[in-house]
Parts: C-alpha cells; sequence; structure tokens
C-alpha cells in the first residue's frame, strides 16, 4: 500500500532529470503492466509517431504478422544482426527469447523529424539511454501492485511457474522506476496512450 503513494507521486509525468525532450521514447515497465496495448493505442490513435519494430527470436502467436507486430527471426539471423551492429539494443527476456530494435528505421525517420517509439524490456530501455542519452524514457505503471498481479493470471497465457517467475522480475522492474523520466499510470489505455504521444512534442 505504500508503494501506491510512491506511484502516485507520479501519476502525471514530471520533467525528469534530462528533462530536455527529443523524438525518441523509450516506453518500458514491469511484466503484464500492458505496455503492448498502451503502445497499440499510441500507434492507432497517433499515427505521426512511428512504433518500432523489433526483430526476435520468439515464434509468432496465432494473429502476429512478420513486418508488422515482429520481425520473426532464428537465432543465426539474429546473431547476424548483432555482430553487424544493425540492433541499437537487444536483450534475452524472460530467459527466453532474443529482442532488439533495427537501427536503421529508427535513424530514417529521426533524420525526417519523426518521432519514434520503443516498447521494450528493461535491459533493452538501459542500453538505449546509454546509446541515446537525449533519449525520453517512459515507465508504466499498474494501478497497484494487486491489479497487476491480476492482469498477469487473467491473461492466462503463462503457467503457474512462468507467473511465479514473471512476478519476481516485475518486482525487481518496478524497483528501477527512479532511473526513468517520466511516470505514466496505466489505469487508463486511452489516457495512458495520450500521455505518452504528449511527451513527443
Ligand atoms: P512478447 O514476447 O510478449 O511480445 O514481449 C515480451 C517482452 O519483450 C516485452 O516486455 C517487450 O517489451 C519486450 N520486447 C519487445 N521487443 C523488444 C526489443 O526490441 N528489445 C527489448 N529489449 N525488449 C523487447
Amino acid at each position: 500500500r505504500r508503494a501506491l503513494g510512491v506511484w502516485l507521486d507520479g501519476r502525471f509525468p514530471q520533467p525528469g532529470p534530462r528533462s530536455g525532450r527529443s523524438r525518441l521514447l523509450v516506453l518500458a515497465g514491469p511484466t503484464a503492466v500492458g505496455k503492448g496495448t498502451v503502445a497499440a493505442a499510441v500507434r492507432e490513435n497517433h499515427p505521426e509517431i512511428l512504433l518500432s519494430v523489433s526483430a526476435t527470436t520468439r515464434p509468432p502467436r496465432p494473429g502476429e504478422v512478420d513486418g508488422e507486430h515482429y520481425y520473426f527471426v532464428d537465432d543465426a539471423a539474429f546473431d547476424r544482426m548483432v555482430e553487424r551492429g544493425e540492433l541499437l539494443e537487444h536483450a534475452t527476456v524472460h530467459n527466453k527469447y532474443r529482442y532488439g530494435t533495427p537501427r536503421m528505421p529508427i535513424e530514417r525517420a529521426l533524420t525526417q523529424g519523426r518521432t519514434v517509439l520503443l516498447e521494450i524490456d528493461l535491459q533493452g530501455a538501459r542500453q538505449v539511454r546509454d546509446a541515446e542519452p537525449s533519449a525520453t524514457l517512459i515507465f508504466l505503471l499498474p494501478p497497484s501492485w494487486d491489479e497487476l498481479v491480476s492482469r498477469l493470471v487473467g491473461r492466462g497465457t503463462e503457467d503457474a511457474e512462468e507467473r511465479s517467475r514473471r512476478l519476481r522480475t516485475a518486482k525487481g522492474e518496478l524497483a528501477a522506476q527512479g532511473e526513468f523520466d517520466y511516470h505514466i499510470v496505466n489505469d487508463e489505455v486511452t489516457r495512458a496512450a495520450a500521455e505518452v504521444a504528449a511527451l513527443a512534442r
């Protein structure tokens, strides 16, 4: 309950220590907080913002389209991208599959004056912060810890063991919120997406 007070202090986006605005926005946050849903809402309501398409070694889920949701690649192809320096950042997520952000589309969009949004995990966000210190780092928070747990359970995509592993990960991820420039609470997807988009201006 005490943690909630800390979260609510960040209820409205506050300029962080690196408050200079840039056109590279990084959206991260704990597992199951709804980053993907918020990013999708940004894409839908703010087509002027480019949502980066990541490469991953994870197999596609039903309905996922190659080149739209992800670039689905095998390990060898992912290795080649890393070796050639084609990824702005990359990480193994949940100790399982690898994910990375292709550098080229981002550089092209930024050159054209477009805003780019990355929806990536905490390890990736830290790498982007180091590689591009002017990037704006946004941390998406659940309304409460209980809400995060029920979202993770409600999603029903993970078994009990995987769920408890992800909840442990989420605890560690929440502890990193102080590293971010802005905190946005995902209690209502459209509003959270609007707050993200507002940081692009
Ligand atoms: P999912 O497999 O459910 O689509 O994504 C799993 C996790 O991978 C999410 O936390 C998502 O933010 C993260 N992720 C997706 N793309 C990237 C990426 O390019 N780089 C990093 N570091 N994480 C990513």
